[in-house]
């Protein structure tokens, strides 16, 4: 008699939640995306207790069928992705099915959700299993709710660290997804204290200044450049306004936050000089390029990415940023002020 045995749904979705669920933010993160994947232009997030007693993401987007309800809290089921040729060239943020069907497996979930046409749909689930579901009357879009999160899943909610510290990373991701989206409307509130609002009207330099301040918004310099296949825009600081970590050198690809050794040390080697040592820029650039360039499906987080011309990408940020802090340096402060 052989001991292997198949695991049941809900036990793979619980450890897929491993890898997805690894915090109060990465829940944040997903339902965000959807938001996005759902062309939202306005994506509100309240968070409690650091995102432990509650996180809701409420949108104006797409909404959901409420044929495809039960579906979407299913592992690797998409909207996204149809087939072999769609993995290679991925315009959405998800693509991998497993946000939802993770999340519910580790929390209880409350979904209203509608498309505009016809009854919306309502949801409640809790330890992956559908509790109730019925007919409701909302508007376009989709309103999802996630409370106590880990609760069934002692060893991770250790894990977890202080309301502050989910907070700050919760915040960081926002202000991170509002500048990668200038074209969409975000808002932040922690405990019902509003956090971050931006307008949504694609002015990032506005946003620059809701997150960062004022101040470092004057001192930002804008930038566009372009090689074959990569296009480059976004905003960097005059070497003065420099900060104490790299968590200001913010780097989009395709609409997504990617870390990137290589892309990182191209941007420092174009400060070099300018700045001081264990000091680091304040930069917020996005490229865009053909999705068949960029692999995201390195990690279930998304948050690598591998470039097959990673190397063009590099020369051309670290030779066109560094003309830019030349002519900067060049040219009188004076001309800056307005
Ligand atoms: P993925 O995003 O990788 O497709 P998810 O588990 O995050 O997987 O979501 C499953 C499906 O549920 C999505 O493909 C999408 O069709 C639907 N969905 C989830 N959130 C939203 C939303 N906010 N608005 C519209 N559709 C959504
Ligand atoms: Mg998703």
């Amino acid at each position: 008699m052989g001991k292997i045995v198949q695991l049941d749904e809900h036990l793979s979705n619980k450890i897929a939640a491993g890898e997805v669920v690894e915090r109060p933010a990465s829940v944040v993160k997903e339902l965000v995306e959807n938001s996005i994947d759902a062309k939202a232009s306005r994506i509100e997030i309240e968070v409690e207790e650091g995102g432990l007693s509650l996180i809701r993401v409420l949108d104006n987007g797409d909404g959901i069928e409420p044929d495809d309800c039960l579906l979407a809290f299913n592992r690797h089921a998409t909207s996204k992705i149809k087939s072999e040729q769609d993995l290679i060239q991925i315009r959405t943020m998800g693509f991998r099915g497993e946000a939802l069907p993770s999340i519910s497996s580790v929390s209880q979930v409350e979904l209203k959700t509608s498309t505009g046409e016809g009854p919306g749909a309502y949801l409640f689930i809790e330890n992956g299993k559908i509790i109730k579901q019925q007919q409701t009357n909302s508007r376009k879009g989709t309103d999802l709710t996630v409370r106590n999160l880990f609760y069934n899943t002692p060893a991770r909610l250790k894990h977890v660290k202080t309301i502050q510290t989910e907070l700050g990373t919760i915040t960081d991701l926002v202000n991170r997804l509002a500048l990668a989206n200038p074209e969409i409307s975000f808002r932040l509130k922690h405990n019902g204290k509003e956090l971050l609002q931006t307008s949504g009207n694609g002015n990032l330099l506005q946003i620059i200044a809701s997150v960062y301040g004022l101040q470092t918004a004057k001192n930002m310099i804008p930038v566009s450049f372009s090689s074959l296949d990569y296009e480059v825009t976004g905003y960097i600081a005059k070497p003065e306004m420099n900060r104490a970590s790299r968590a200001y050198m913010s780097l989009f690809m395709n609409g997504r936050y990617i870390k990137n050794y290589a892309l990182s040390k191209a941007i420092q080697n174009a400060y070099h000089t300018f700045l001081p040592i264990g000091r680091f820029p304040i930069t917020i650039l996005s490229v865009k390029m053909d999705p068949t360039i960029i692999d995201v499906n390195v990690h279930p987080s998304k948050h690598e990415a591998r470039l097959s011309k990673e190397a063009e990408l590099v020369q051309l940020v670290e030779t066109e940023l560094r003309k830019v802090i030349r002519n900067e340096r060049l040219i009188p402060d004076v001309q800056y002020k307005k």
